[in-house]
């Protein structure tokens, strides 16, 4: 469940991502009664089994829910929450298709439990929220081309990038990119090339321009503005 609005007396909109249906918006009804058989479980984070009810309009009804991961490390830790949610808003804004994309659906399962495994204390760390962002571009489709400039083919002498070309431009393509230093490219082949636990280390200047390479691509092609990583 990526987030959820209170509505009417006692309902809830539940804005979920599905491993079978993509993006899919529910209703639960009487959620938010004391006595409801739906408990605490329909919050964000939580990994639930979901029983729904396809009905005429755009909603599907809750009927039955059982929880598969209720992540309460996660819940309980403030960075990990903080990057957990921003990671959830992410998915909202960019896979916004009923249609099934198991990358991204098990690339944010990971994600969330890696911020609430006891043995990852620094998952919660802006690597790795940069490493996920990177990650989620690609199984989105929107991955910038980092191995050669994105607008002439040119594999040396690279150094900018650019959101509007959609990857690395090569010195004599650089109008309207800003430079992109060695190690935030090498930040983001690593990221694509590793699993999310092993996030590459960089300084922050590095995380700051991955952070705006990963941003003006998705703007550019996807046009969604996410909000900062971390
Ligand atoms: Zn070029």
């Amino acid at each position: 469940m990526l987030r959820g609005i209170r509505y009417g007396e006692a309902d809830r909109i539940l804005h979920l991502y599905s491993r079978q249906r993509g993006r899919i918006g529910a209703i639960a009804k009487g959620v938010r009664k004391p006595r409801s058989r739906f408990g605490g479980r329909l919050e964000p984070f939580f990994r639930l089994d979901l029983v729904l009810h396809e009905g005429r309009g755009d909603l599907f009804t809750v009927t039955g829910v059982t929880t598969v991961d209720g992540y309460p490390r996660l819940r309980s830790c403030g960075p990990a929450l903080s990057v957990g949610a921003r990671a959830c808003d992410a998915v909202l804004r960019l896979l916004d298709a009923a249609e099934p994309n198991p990358p991204a659906y098990n690339l944010l399962c990971r994600y969330l439990a890696l911020l609430d495994d006891p043995a990852e204390p620094e998952a919660a760390r802006l690597e790795v929220a940069l490493s996920f962002r990177v990650k989620l571009a690609l199984a989105a489709g929107f991955a910038p081309e980092l191995a050669s400039c994105a607008r002439c083919g040119e594999a040396e002498h690279l150094a900018g990038f650019s959101g509007a070309a959609g990857g690395v431009v090569c010195a004599s393509c650089e109008a309207g990119s800003f430079p992109l230093s060695e190690e935030a490219h090498r930040f983001m082949v690593e990221s694509l090339a590793r699993p999310l636990a092993e996030a590459p280390a960089a300084e922050p200047r590095a995380l700051r321009q991955v952070e705006r390479a990963v941003g003006e691509t998705l703007e550019h092609h996807a046009h969604v503005q996410l909000r900062s990583a971390a």
